[in-house]
């Protein structure tokens, strides 16, 4: 089933979570040399423009990126994100928002691989248009193009992944973000980390999901404590009490595999302030807890 377009969803608070850590994440991996592939197995279209019909029919990035815009007292690492979708829209109006793959050619460097997913026609189709531009801004500009080192592929990111695993330089950042819009997601998610880790243990690999009333969502995060990763880390973030008939997304959750020390106290700092920024009513909250996987047995922590 394709009727998912992430367009309708662009820049919403789950997006603002997502991005914020997949910004992290990239910074952490910056932090050495040697190159590493990023695998984004459900990269949408790469690049949202909020006027147009499909982002303005519901002006859901009015519960995220639109609230942050004109704050100026955010913590260093909520910045580092807000600035990267402040430097696509250099005339200071919040016009055009990011995906995930236009964070990653933005933040991975020159001797980085990307490899991006997806299955639906049009999206992969303006996923690649997204990126031509891109490359030819950067060739206006005398910039490198990143060239042979992005590959789109329109495919099945959860099958496609087990083919690139391990890479190359045996350092890898993989983000999963399926639409679950079908309860199937949530098994193929768990399967296809479960091969993946089966691969390439060292794998840092972060997964987005909806916290929703369904049983398969509200299981998900603790059969994922179960996948065979040395740590994890989880977070959530709600915005505000969910509505009786269950409509609309008021929760949803990253969860790392393999996290990088640096996340935990990052994820501290920004947090409270997500909260207090986007939070709609006394219900807004957020949950971190972390765990180690301690001789086949998962060992929780919260707080
Ligand atoms: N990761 C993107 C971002 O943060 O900007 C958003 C991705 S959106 C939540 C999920 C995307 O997965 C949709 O564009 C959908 O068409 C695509 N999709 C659905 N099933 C897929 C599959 N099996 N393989 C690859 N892409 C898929």
């Amino acid at each position: 089933m394709l009727s998912y377009r992430h367009a309708f969803h662009a820049g919403n608070h789950a997006d603002v979570l997502k991005h914020f850590v997949q910004v992290q994440l990239h910074k952490y991996m910056n932090q050495k040399d040697t190159a590493y592939t990023y695998i984004d197995t459900h990269s949408g279209a790469g690049v949202y423009a909020l006027d147009s019909d499909y982002a303005s029919k519901n002006a859901e990035y009015a519960t995220g990126i639109g609230p942050l815009w004109d704050c100026r007292d955010m913590p260093e690492p909520l910045a580092e994100y807000v600035d990267l979708v402040r430097a696509m829209n250099p005339s200071g109006k919040l016009r055009y928002y990011p995906g995930s793959p236009y964070i990653a050619e933005q933040m991975a460097r020159e001797q980085d691989r990307l490899r991006l997913f997806e299955l639906h026609p049009t999206d992969s189709k303006v996923l690649a248009e997204n990126f031509r531009k891109l490359e030819a801004h950067k060739a206006e500009q005398g910039q490198r193009a990143r060239g042979r080192r992005v590959m789109i592929e329109r495919g099945d990111g959860f099958l496609s992944l087990k083919a690139l695993l391990p890479p190359p330089s045996r350092r890898a950042l993989v983000l999963i973000d399926p639409p679950y819009e079908v309860k199937d997601d949530y098994r193929r998610v768990k399967d296809a980390l479960d091969e993946a880790l089966g691969r390439f243990p060292s794998g840092i690999y972060a997964v987005w999901y909806p916290v929703l009333q369904r049983m398969e969502s509200r299981q998900f995060a603790d059969k994922l404590k179960r996948l065979p990763a040395k740590e994890w880390l989880h977070v959530t973030l709600t915005i505000s009490t969910p509505t009786p008939d269950g409509v609309g997304l008021h929760t949803s959750g990253m969860f790392i595999l393999n996290p990088p020390y640096t996340l935990e106290p990052l994820l501290r700092q920004v947090m409270p302030y997500l909260v207090r920024v986007l939070g709609k009513d006394a219900a807004a909250t957020f949950h971190i807890e972390k765990g180690t996987q301690v001789t086949g047995a998962a060992a929780a922590r919260t707080g």
